[in-house]
């Protein structure tokens, strides 16, 4: 945790999150990351990702991370995934404009408890 807050950006809202300064659903907190319900769900379940420290986006996060803070973080999001119940879930990274990131503090989106198309939008 201490790693975390001395990485914190003060402007980033998911950062406030972490530190509790912003109030979110919290789900779960693990060593790296907490998850959080997403507040404009796109499914039944929609579950955010988020690792403690401030990484901008997945390649800043792969750039400084190590290998085992990466896969920790899919796990967590599998785990959240499974959890949800039904057929099967998804998840999302969005990476930059193109792909609609709107928050710049990496997280996984977990997406579950309906049939979704693909491509996607
Ligand atoms: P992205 O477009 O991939 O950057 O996703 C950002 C996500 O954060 C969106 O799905 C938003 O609905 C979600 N979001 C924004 N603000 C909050 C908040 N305060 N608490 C929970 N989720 C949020
Ligand atoms: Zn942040």
């Amino acid at each position: 945790m201490s790693d975390a807050l001395e990485s914190r950006d003060p402007h980033c809202l998911f950062c406030k999150i972490v530190s509790k300064e912003i109030p979110a659903a919290e789900v779960a907190r693990t060593e790296g990351a907490i998850v959080f319900k997403d507040v404009h769900p796109k499914a039944p379940t929609h579950l955010l990702v988020v690792p403690l420290r401030h990484a901008a986006n997945l390649g800043e996060f792969t750039a400084t991370a190590a290998n085992h803070e990466v896969g920790d973080l899919f796990a967590l999001a599998s785990k959240m995934g499974r959890e949800a119940g039904g057929d099967g879930y998804r998840i999302v990274v969005n990476e930059g404009p193109d792909a609609g990131q709107t928050v710049f503090h990496l997280h996984l989106h977990v997406l579950a408890g309906r049939a979704m198309s693909w491509p996607p939008g």
